[in-house]
């Protein structure tokens, strides 16, 4: 039986990262066996569907690299994978159900439910949920509800006695006593559309699902949809529930903790490498040693067993680590077009530069890929070049272990060691040597040199090496703003 698996999102929101994870631990499963990999959209909350997270959805998938083998635009042999478009056989099989005595139609009004609900909380009794109110109507009342034009729904009829088992390749054995599962849960609206659970069971069944790998979060919906499958007399495909994704202080991952939108990651300047390596070891391991997989390497090696079954961590320094590193990675012209639209956001490039422009953005891409750890630092990296706000607080251009009359003579002297040095063509390894023993005559540290040397001609005490910078500068800017810096720390 070849393996097939599916990424069933509900589009109400931009992908999130746990979403994302989901999708890509079912695509490397379905390509590491030889399977295939299918997009189905659950589109059946019409209240909370919205186009841009469909639009969300295909961007986030295509911007990754992750290819479905069916599903929307591709299409595939058990099409349509949207759900919405496939209303009537979910209306169909719901039929078949009641035919059954599996389901049955219930009229009551949101009204008579509600009360129902009420009184239940007065009484404090022991049994919540739906009442079981149409669980046994005569022929006679149904046509009576019929006449009056009530619109009915359909619910499963869930058994009051017994167990109901699944079993979960990472979790073992689920067990859940039935009189504890939702009475008798709504299959199909009043309206004719299918709630999740209906839609989801048919789904996976008449797409021929093998595995269900989903968030551990709907391990509650595993009894009930065990319900639906034993009621239509189907397979129960393999379950396969995933590890919680949290943040560092073992809550649920949330925007508490940081970023959680795929599209957040991206406007940030997260590469695709980074996220498919990282976002694949939260809660996966090769070898529990192993860090660096491109998606060809998981394509191959990843393996269902290898999935842990504590909830994993998602630590957004590492993330970063990994995307430094692939950062670097980058050729420099790469990367001279992935920092591009950032600078341009930033208004530091035009939106359509010429070519000086371009030679400027190949130029900034060197010294800077070796401090980027995500595209958009770039910005501030390089925000020295493209506009010019000095820095005018005295004690941002004292080093540790310095005072203003040190850091003074270390601007002066030492600004006219580099001026002089590059103008004479000396090497920068021996202007740099100058400049230590300076900061050695001052008995200072060697950035007690630096520091003024650098916020002076930068603006930042962060930036981009002191050559590189004047590079980009030119030197005559460089003296200028070397003379205005000495002029700050005079006043
Ligand atoms: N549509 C559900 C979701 O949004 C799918 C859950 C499942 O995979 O069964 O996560
Ligand atoms: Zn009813």
């Amino acid at each position: 039986m070849s393996v097939r698996v599916r990424y069933a999102p509900s589009p109400t929101g931009l992908q999130h990262i746990g979403g994302v994870r989901t999708a890509l631990f079912n695509y490397f499963f379905a390509k590491s066996s030889g399977g295939k990999f299918i997009l189905r959209v659950e589109d059946t909350d019409r209240e909370r569907y919205s186009d841009e997270s469909l639009q969300d959805l295909y961007d986030t998938l295509s911007w990754l690299g992750i290819k479905w083998d069916e599903g929307p635009v591709v299409g595939g042999p058990y099409g349509p994978y949207i759900q919405s478009e496939r209303t009537e056989l979910y209306q169909k099989y719901a039929k078949e159900l009641v035919e059954k005595g599996k389901a049955y139609y219930c009229y009551c009004s949101p009204e008579r439910l509600e009360s129902v609900r009420k009184e239940q909380i007065e009484k404090k009794s022991e049994y919540q949920g739906y009442d079981r109110h149409c669980a046994n109507l005569t022929e006679e009342e149904r046509a009576e509800y019929e006449r009056k034009g009530i619109k009915p729904v359909i619910r499963l009829r869930v058994p009051t006695e017994g167990k109901t088992t699944f079993h979960d390749v990472l979790m073992g054995d689920i067990t859940r006593r039935n009189r504890d599962i939702s009475p008798d849960p709504i299959l199909l609206k009043s309206d004719g559309f299918p709630t999740y659970h209906l839609a989801n069971v048919i789904d996976d069944h008449l797409m021929g699902i093998t595995h269900i790998m989903r968030a551990q979060e709907w391990i509650p919906s595993g009894p009930l949809h065990v319900l639906l499958y034993q009621a239509f007399g189907w397979d129960i495909p393999t379950y396969c529930h995933l590890p919680m994704v949290m943040g560092k202080d073992g809550q649920k991952l949330s925007k508490r903790h940081g970023s959680t939108s795929l599209r957040d990651f991206r406007e940030k300047g997260y590469l695709p490498e980074a996220i498919i390596n990282y976002v694949t070891l939260v809660g996966w391991s090769l070898d529990g040693s192993t860090e660096f997989f491109s998606r060809e390497d998981l394509e191959k090696c990843f393996k269902l067993e290898n999935i842990h079954k504590a909830p994993a961590v998602f630590d957004y320094k590492k993330l970063d680590w990994f995307n430094g590193y692939y950062i670097r990675e980058k050729a420099e012209d790469e990367l001279a077009v992935l920092v591009l639209p950032f600078l341009q956001k930033a208004g530091y490039i035009s939106q359509s530069p010429d070519k000086d422009e371009l030679d400027l953005v190949a130029k900034l891409v060197k010294p800077a890929r070796e401090r980027m750890k995500v595209l958009s630092d770039i910005v501030p990296l390089s925000a020295f070049v493209f506009e010019d706000v000095p820095v005018v607080q005295r004690e941002m251009y004292i080093a540790k272990g310095a005072d203003l009359e040190k850091t003074k003579k270390a601007l002066s002297e030492g600004s006219s060691i580099l001026l002089s040095g590059l103008k004479g063509g000396k090497e920068e390894s021996a202007i740099e040597e100058e400049l230590v023993e300076l900061s050695k005559a001052l008995e200072l540290k060697v950035n007690g040199v630096f520091q003024p040397l650098r916020v002076a001609i930068t603006n930042s005490t962060v930036s981009l090496p002191l050559f590189d910078s004047i590079s980009l500068l030119g030197l005559e800017e460089t003296e200028k703003r070397i003379r205005r810096a000495e002029k700050i720390l005079e006043e």
